[in-house]
């Protein structure tokens, strides 16, 4: 699409006006509890942010009741929208991991990534390594998928990334198709945008 035509949408927080698909679309389901909607399809009546935390804190329940055109919303057990993006971007990075996954493009474990880094490190791959991953793995791993020009990213647990693979937890793993690769890490920054606090 050219710059021309491209959609533009104001970001409720910040009142900025920026590119559609740069800003988190926030829905409410019939039940009146809020969603990420992150692929921006869900049909009902969309709020816009950007992917920071300082504009979604900007965000009371009043407003978006009035945004999303509603008489109520549920509290989602304590209203705290920047919790409900992230879990979704979580799950979004859960599901992506998935599909890669089912389509034989993640190699996962010490060993196997060791052995792909070995081979023929390519840098449009995506390296993950657990949050808990143990101070050896991460310095014996990181040292060489840096080496080979692979980004790589800190993210979820062990637990979490072996079960976004179906398989038993994994200290690290390997994206290794580039659209889902940059599509895990998009969806890694506009988490890290949206909990981690700005240091000012
Ligand atoms: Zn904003």
């Amino acid at each position: 699409m050219s710059p021309r035509t491209e959609p533009l949408r104001t970001c409720t927080g910040c009142k900025q006006k920026r590119f559609k698909r740069e800003l988190l679309r926030i829905v409410a389901d019939p039940e009146g509890r809020v969603i990420a909607d992150l692929k921006g399809k869900l049909p009902a009546r969309g709020a816009y942010v950007c992917p920071d935390r300082r504009c979604i804190e900007k965000l009371d329940k009043g407003q978006l009741i009035h945004v999303l055109k509603r008489d109520s919303l549920l509290d989602n057990g304590g209203f705290e929208l920047s919790t409900v993006v992230a879990a979704a971007l979580r799950e979004r990075v859960r599901s992506l991991i998935g599909m890669a996954q089912k389509g034989g493009k993640v190699v996962s474990g010490t060993n196997l990534v060791e052995a792909a880094m070995r081979r023929s490190p390519n840098r449009r791959w995506l390296a993950l390594i657990a949050e808990d991953a143990s101070e050896a793995i991460v310095t014996k791993l990181s040292a060489r998928i840096t080496a080979g020009g692979v980004p790589l990213r800190r993210f979820i647990t062990r637990e979490d990334l072996g079960m976004a693979i179906g398989k038993s937890p994994r200290s690290v793993l390997l994206v290794k198709d580039a659209g889902l690769a940059r599509a895990v890490e998009e969806a890694i920054n506009r988490y890290k945008a949206v909990c981690v606090r700005e240091v000012s």
